[in-house]
């Protein structure tokens, strides 16, 4: 099969890897689309792998025996292989698995856990099916495009009387603002990058602030009554963003980071009341019917998101468009 290989710094081609095997309850999945995330950095610095990516939406080719999927299903690949065992496994909160495992060890299998290839196994419980009336690209966006800031929303029930602010509009912040908006809550960013700013004004943001401005806090307080936002999304992983949103946001709200810099502030957490979570995926079997909700409720917002799709053959192009800063999320079509 077709995998892509960082080979040296901003260098990569793409090369052939043995298809992938599979045992017990892992399942072979062709990927028809895998979002790209933070692996542009390996691209960037020459980080040397053939092990690339961590998001997909496919379809089931092979079982090695009978279970929760069939050959011809359509599923998104939940991240990372949790035990299935432990007690976050058995409530859906696999990401935080205590004992996760190992694919290869488990399957014999000398490939499979990337995703900027053309196959990739995964247990069949950490498969949700895609409802018919979805595409692989918007079904793919319940990775790290929504995931993430969908998880953030469910924890502080984020609702229309909400003002959310969310800092970061990049691969993930962009998600922030369509699982904002699908509640019919107000948004405003913080994003310094020009393309992005005015991507997230027109997928509904109010008012994108630069970060670097110096009265950024007296922006946001201007918009919000006095008071700070209600709830607000970290999802830039800046080092000083979680320590200003606990700053910018109101007396008894709530704050989630997604984003994983920097420090946060005990002092005003305390001394404000708020509320504070840490989030990192969502939870699939908790989940399932509001996430593929928000999908068919924001069409639109993930067309606008979505701004790029290249055959897996032209990641390079990809790569290169997403140093620039002038894209949202890209995908990737491993078999065009
Ligand atoms: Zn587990
Ligand atoms: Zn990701």
């Amino acid at each position: 099969m077709n995998v892509v290989a960082i080979t040296g710094k901003r260098t990569c081609e793409i090369v052939q890897r043995p298809d992938p095997c599979i045992r017990g309850e892992f399942v072979k999945v062709a990927i028809r689309s895998a979002p790209m995330c933070t692996e542009v950095y390996g691209y960037r610095d020459g980080a040397v792998s053939d092990c690339l990516g961590h998001e997909a939406a496919g379809e089931v080719v092979e079982v090695a025996r009978p279970g929760r999927v069939a050959v011809g299903d359509r599923v998104v690949v939940m991240p990372n292989h949790g035990c299935g065992q432990c007690s976050q496994c058995l409530s859906g909160e696999h990401i935080h698995c205590e004992h996760p495992v190992d694919p290869y060890q488990v399957c014999g299998s000398q490939t499979g856990r990337a995703t900027y290839a053309q196959i990739c196994i995964k247990q069949d419980w950490l498969l949700v099916p895609i409802p018919e009336d979805i595409s692989y690209d918007h079904a793919s966006m319940a990775c790290c495009g929504l995931g993430p800031t969908f998880n953030a929303m469910q924890q502080m029930a984020v609702n229309a009387l909400d003002t959310v602010l969310v800092s970061g509009l990049g691969a993930v912040g962009l998600g922030a603002v369509v699982n904002a908006r699908c509640r019919g809550a107000r948004v405003i960013a913080l994003e310094g990058n020009e393309y992005r700013s005015a991507l997230g004004r027109a997928m509904g943001a109010e008012a994108v602030i630069d970060p670097r401005d110096e009265h950024r806090l007296e922006r946001i307080l201007e918009l919000t009554g006095g008071r700070g936002a209600d709830k607000s999304v970290e999802a830039s992983s800046a080092e000083t963003a979680p320590a200003f949103l606990i700053q910018a946001t109101r007396r008894k709200g709530q704050v989630a980071s997604v984003g994983w810099g920097g420090p946060m502030l005990a002092r005003e957490i305390v001394g404000k009341g708020l509320t504070v979570h840490g989030v990192w995926h969502w939870n699939h079997y908790r989940d399932t019917d509001a996430m593929f909700t928000t999908i068919r409720r924001s069409r639109d917002l993930l067309d606008k998101m979505i701004t790029h799709v290249f055959p897996l053959r032209e990641v390079a192009r990809a790569w290169e468009l997403q140093l620039t800063g002038r894209c949202g999320k890209i995908v990737l079509h491993p078999w065009d």
